[in-house]
């Protein structure tokens, strides 16, 4: 086994979500599962302020882990107002447009092609989500079925970073179980 391929597999051990390689300073493999579970449960506290659409996201700093902005779906008031959107926004009005390729954005649902396509125009460095498209749809939510890893790799300027299946089942749960009407 040559040194490349040893590399590779220490990586795919020491996360079993699957990691989209980047060119970003940001290196989610080195940050512990734990610290990423830990943040994703702040995301899904924010989340329950939409029942319907359990969407919300949070930004931290890479380096210190420090959360920096937060959002919750309100697209009953903005259709362009995705949680990611929202945490985006919460993030530039404090912070300005600055500093995107050190920042980290947890998702508690996949990011559609719209927010995926924003976080790369941004330059952010890593995103990690729980639930996949396809378990969000499986809820009854209307899906895009273009995957977050396919809007990255169609990107030729900017690759962020991208763990999924963080808190998955826990997500998924808040998403089958989200008040439908
Ligand atoms: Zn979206």
């Amino acid at each position: 086994m040559n040194r490349r391929k040893a590399l590779a597999c220490f990586c795919g051990l020491a996360l079993s979500p699957w990691i989209a390689r980047s060119k970003t300073a940001v290196s989610l493999s080195a940050i512990p599962l734990k610290t990423h579970e830990q943040v994703m449960r702040v995301a899904m506290k924010e989340a329950l302020r939409n029942s319907m659409y359990p969407f919300a996201a949070v930004i931290t700093n890479a380096a210190s882990g420090k959360i920096l902005a937060k959002g919750v779906n309100n697209s009953a008031a903005n259709p362009t107002l995705h949680g990611e959107i929202a945490c985006v926004n919460h993030y530039v009005e404090q912070y300005g447009n600055n500093n995107w390729s050190n920042l980290i954005l947890y998702t508690t649902g996949e990011p559609c092609p719209m927010c995926m396509g924003a976080l790369i125009w941004a330059g952010i460095g890593g995103v990690v989500y729980a639930s996949s498209c396809k378990a969000i749809a499986k809820s009854g939510i209307d899906q895009i079925d273009i995957s977050a890893k396919e809007v990255i790799a169609a990107s030729h300027f900017w690759r962020p970073e991208l763990l999924g299946g963080v808190l998955e089942k826990e997500c998924d749960a808040l998403f089958m179980n989200r008040k439908r009407s």
